[in-house]
């Protein structure tokens, strides 16, 4: 299966909802599904797959400039240009090719079953609990796709020995949305103008699948990864194993010729020195003791247990240099407000919730900021500092009144416990005001609490 000339994409049409189907990336280009939305039974798969179509745009069709950019985002291309600009390409996304398949090494490895690639769910017969075990026991060509690539892009890696991707464990993912789905990828594709100012220029532009993996143990400079094998980057040494044989896939439902029970992994240790410039995906920069001293150390951003979802908004949108405190904006946010400026900022805006190895959650949503939310970042800085001054506020009243009025030490549990209680509480609060700007009473809610 061909992902360029294939229909891979599972989609549902707004009109006639019940029938999910697959298009190709043609299909959408070429305009010829104005209406479908992608559709598949989790949020996180879906976002995956959206990911996915705005990479393999990126690399067969980047626009000149800002004004290709817009011109790509008005109206469809033809059929003709389409054939044209993945020509150079076809031999890369071929999931069965017989050396050199999509996201793939072929290599002599362990047998794991294909669940494994579905984060959440157990790989063992230990959680009988929450799921059935083998309640993915074999999938389609199409999820045999979506899945590595979630894999190798979002999830953190399998084990020791295995490498993450090139944004760490469980990074936060951040596009642009629009409703019409072939404007929503074109909002995320970068022009040849952005990728010069901010991606190496003589590193290899060949994705891993078709050079190899580094070598076991070896360094691979940050800087010699090109602009399409970074956003292709495959970490891990990994194979599909594809049975010909008719089946019905477990993942999405539709009835396939070619079936996936199983992968083959490997470990393969290595090193990737600097932090690569994803575009999808806003860096943090702190101050870290490391092997030659106290630097600046820098990070994409993902999310955790401890920080509410709506702190890490904020920190997505800012836009700081400093060397002790600083943040980037993910680079498609950073061209989308000089593009389309003074537009309101719809964002899709995904990630899984990681203790190390294990998922313990995830979050994918779409977020609309109203126009001028650039020049509203400082009210939005308060609006946060304000929710987690009343956070502090809140709790050592609390534990205050465990430890004073009850006599018992179990004040911090119980003030752990009313932070997640809060966060989750006041998070639609946060978000409409952040979205659409604090109550116009403020001032006189905040004398009432003082
Ligand atoms: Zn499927």
């Amino acid at each position: 299966m061909n992902l360029l000339t294939d229909r891979w994409v599972p989609i549902k049409d707004k009109e006639d909802g019940d029938r999910p189907r697959q298009v190709g990336l043609k299909d959408i280009l070429c305009g010829r599904d104005p209406d479908a939305a992608i559709y598949l039974w989790r949020d996180d798969l879906e976002f995956a797959v959206l990911h996915l179509l705005v990479v393999l745009t990126q690399v067969i069709a980047a626009p000149a400039d800002a004004g290709a950019l817009k011109e790509r985002e008005a109206s469809p291309m033809t059929e003709a240009e389409y054939d044209g600009l993945i020509e150079p390409y076809i031999e890369w996304f071929d999931l069965s090719h017989p050396e050199k398949p999509f996201l793939q090494i072929r290599h002599e490895g362990k047998e794991t079953a294909i669940q494994k690639l579905f984060p959440g769910l157990p790989d063992g017969n230990n959680h009988m609990f929450f799921h059935r075990p083998g309640e993915i026991a074999e999938i389609c060509l199409s999820c045999a796709s979506i899945v590595p690539w979630n894999q190798a892009n979002n999830v953190p890696s399998f084990s020791g020995g295995f490498k993450g991707s090139l944004r760490g464990g469980s990074p936060i993912t951040v596009l642009l949305y629009h409703p019409d789905l072939r404007r929503c990828i074109w909002r995320n594709v970068l022009s040849e103008e952005v990728i010069e100012a901010h991606f190496p220029q003589n590193g290899s532009e060949l994705p891993v699948w078709v050079t190899g993996l580094p070598v076991r143990g070896s360094a691979v400079e940050s800087a010699d990864i090109g602009f399409a094998r970074g956003l292709l980057w495959q970490p891990a040494c990994v194979e599909l194993i594809v049975e010909e044989r008719e089946g019905r896939c477990d993942s999405c439902g539709c009835a396939s010729s070619r079936m996936v029970r199983e992968f083959k992994k490997q470990r393969r240790p290595y090193e990737i020195r600097g932090l690569w410039p994803h575009p999808h995906g806003s860096v943090r920069t702190f101050q870290k003791k490391g092997k030659e001293g106290k630097g600046p150390f820098s990070v994409f951003l993902s999310l955790n247990n401890t920080i509410p979802p709506w702190r890490r908004l904020l920190d997505i949108l800012l836009e700081k240099e400093d060397p002790a405190d600083g943040y980037r904006r993910a680079l498609v946010l950073t061209q989308y407000s000089q593009v389309w400026k003074g537009a309101s900022l719809p964002m899709a805006i995904g990630g899984y919730i990681s203790d190390q190895a294990a998922i313990k959650g995830r979050r994918h949503e779409v977020i609309t900021l109203s126009a001028g939310w650039d020049e509203r970042l400082d009210e939005f800085q308060k609006i946060v500092g304000l929710a987690l001054d009343l956070k502090d506020i809140l709790l050592n009243k609390m534990k205050y009144f465990f430890l004073r009025v009850l006599g018992s030490d179990a004040g911090k549990k119980a003030a752990r416990k009313g932070a997640e209680l809060f966060f989750e509480r006041t998070e639609r609060l946060v978000l409409t005001a952040l979205q659409n700007g604090p109550p116009p009473d403020l001032k006189e809610r905040l004398d009432l609490i003082a």
